[in-house]
């Protein structure tokens, strides 16, 4: 299975048939498993195979199927499945660090990846330093030789700054730390973070990877030794295990999942050229265009694709980008990212709300700014609607 190319790997990766010999793959949805005997009950808490079951908090055929295809996809050893990406995030972290320990993250982050290190973490004897993820002397500088974790958003949000793996990968490993890499905005489909060096890499499948907005989900993928020896303890004593059910949406997902991002790319690229200088915009952000800080990393991290989203900041702030909300016919006003409808955010009072105005204007999330992931209509359309909003956000 791991010579196949990537898109056999998604149909067929990972596929365990039942007596049945089912085509679609079946849904387990049992939270345990019978033994035959009580002997054989003992051999399974003692050690159980890859075809052996307990107990669907530690692990389910569905679940396995999901895991495997997965990781067979983003080319690593293993992978584990979370219930949802912060499910995922948090285990990867917690379960690398210890009091005393200290980790360096770049700053722009997600809000609740935000909380984990600046409020859990930290409360349990976790020294935390924030860095500006873009600049490698910031890294090079805060790392010491009791880092743990070199943690980052690859491509951040909502502002898309994209991230060195391979340059940071470098400075973290010179210091022995892991390199966990929260991969959601640059996607499974365009992802090399394992060539890149980057030794942990989490996604939440709720985005990209359902794509079609119906379940939560996660999934942390690296070494056999890591997902089996460190980070599954952790998840299966503490409860994040991911239901067979949304293990089979995500599953069904990733059959489709490089049609679907590529396709999206393709059309968020072209709605990027086309508002690329109107009058109605401070900046179109995306890191597809030539323009963009990171376009030349782009090119060699994500193989020239600048991913789903893109972000508009808006002439005029608050007022002028809630117009342009309320005139857009085709998005939706929803936070999710990656699915298959195009979802409009405005991220300073929905989903970046409780960060301080300082840290709004530190991170670049203006007044005006709107946070447009794109789906799989018709670029056309998505075009002239765009356009006919930016004009009305200005009158
Ligand atoms: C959505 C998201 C998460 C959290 O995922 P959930 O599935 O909502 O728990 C973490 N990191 C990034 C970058 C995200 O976009």
């Amino acid at each position: 299975m791991s010579d196949w190319n990537k898109r056999t790997k998604l149909v067929h990766g990972g596929i365990r048939r039942s007596q049945y010999n089912e085509v679609s793959e079946a849904i387990f949805l049992t939270q345990g498993f019978v033994y035959e005997n009580a002997e054989q009950a003992e051999a399974r808490f003692i050690e159980s195979g890859p075809d052996e079951f307990i107990y669907a908090r530690y692990g389910n055929p569905t679940v396995s199927m999901f895991e495997q295809r997965i990781a067979l996809l983003e080319g690593t050893e293993d992978a584990f499945a979370a219930a949802s990406g912060m499910a995922a995030v948090n285990g990867a972290l917690t379960s690398l660090v210890k009091s005393g320990d200290h980790v360096v993250s770049a700053k722009a982050l997600f809000g609740s990846c935000l909380h984990i290190l600046e409020n859990i973490l930290a409360n349990f004897g976790v020294e935390i330093t924030f860095v500006d993820g873009t600049n490698l002397d910031e890294w090079r500088a805060a790392v010491r030789p009791d880092t743990k974790v070199c943690f980052f958003e690859s491509m951040s949000n909502p502002t898309l700054e994209v991230i060195d793996i391979a340059g940071v990968a470098e400075i973290a490993h010179s210091v022995g730390a892991t390199v966990v890499v929260d991969n959601v905005f640059s996607t499974p489909v365009f992802s090399k973070a394992v060539e890149q060096g980057a030794d942990v890499i989490v996604y939440s499948a709720t985005k990209h990877i359902d794509g079609q907005g119906r379940a939560l989900g996660g999934v942390v993928l690296g070494t056999k030794d890591y997902i089996r020896g460190t980070l599954e303890p952790y998840m299966k004593h503490t409860g994040g295990s991911l239901s067979p059910f949304n293990a089979w949406v995500m599953l069904k997902g990733l059959e489709t999942i490089d049609l679907r991002v590529r396709a999206q790319a393709e059309t968020a690229q072209k709605i990027a050229e086309a508002v690329e200088g109107n009058e109605a915009l401070l900046r179109a952000i995306y890191p597809g265009l030539k323009n963009h800080a990171q376009n030349a990393l782009v090119q060699t991290q994500l193989g020239g694709k600048g991913g789903t989203v893109l972000s508009l900041d808006i002439k005029g702030g608050k007022d002028a980008a809630f117009k342009f909300l309320n005139a857009l016919t085709i998005p939706v006003i929803s936070n999710n990212l990656g699915d298959a409808k195009t979802i409009v955010t405005h991220p300073a009072t929905t989903t970046h709300q409780r960060l301080s105005d300082e840290q709004k204007v530190d991170l670049g999330i203006n007044p005006g700014l709107i946070r447009f992931s794109v789906g799989l209509e018709d670029d056309r359309d998505l075009i002239a609607d765009v356009l006919q909003a930016l004009e009305a956000s200005q009158a």
